[in-house]
C-alpha cells in the first residue's frame, strides 16, 4: 500500500471514529457498562458492521489516538498491528503514516 493509500484508509477510519464519538455521546449516564453498537472502524469502504462493546471499553481504547476497534479479520496488516483480540472484536494500533493521520484527525486532539 502506498503512502497515499495509507492516508486515505486512515482518513476513512478517522471519519468513522467521529460517528462513534456521536454514538458514545448519545448514551445515557449510568449506562457506561451496557453493550452499545459502535461502528467497525476498519478501512474497508462501505463497511457498516456494528461491534458491541460498552462505553467503558470504548473509552479505554480511545485513550490512545492510534488505536481503533475493528471486527476480527477487518484489519489491514500493512497499516496497523493487532494488539489485542477480545470476544467479538479486535484492537489495532496504526503504524507510520496511518498513525500520523489518526493523530491529526483525533477529535479530541
Ligand atoms: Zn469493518
Amino acid at each position: 500500500m502506498t503512502g497515499k493509500h495509507q492516508r486515505r484508509a486512515a482518513a476513512n477510519e478517522a471519519t468513522i471514529r467521529d460517528v462513534n464519538e456521536g454514538i458514545e455521546r448519545g448514551q445515557w449516564p449510568g449506562e457506561e457498562d451496557s453493550p452499545v453498537g459502535f461502528r467497525c472502524e476498519c478501512a474497508r469502504l462501505g463497511c457498516n458492521r456494528l461491534i458491541e462493546l460498552s462505553v467503558h471499553e470504548y473509552e479505554e481504547i480511545r485513550a490512545n489516538p492510534r488505536r481503533f476497534v475493528l471486527l476480527p479479520g477487518h484489519e489491514f496488516a500493512d497499516i496497523e498491528t493487532v494488539i489485542e483480540t477480545r470476544p467479538g472484536y479486535i484492537i489495532v494500533e496504526k503504524r507510520d503514516e496511518a498513525a500520523e493521520v489518526a493523530e491529526e484527525n483525533n477529535p479530541r486532539g
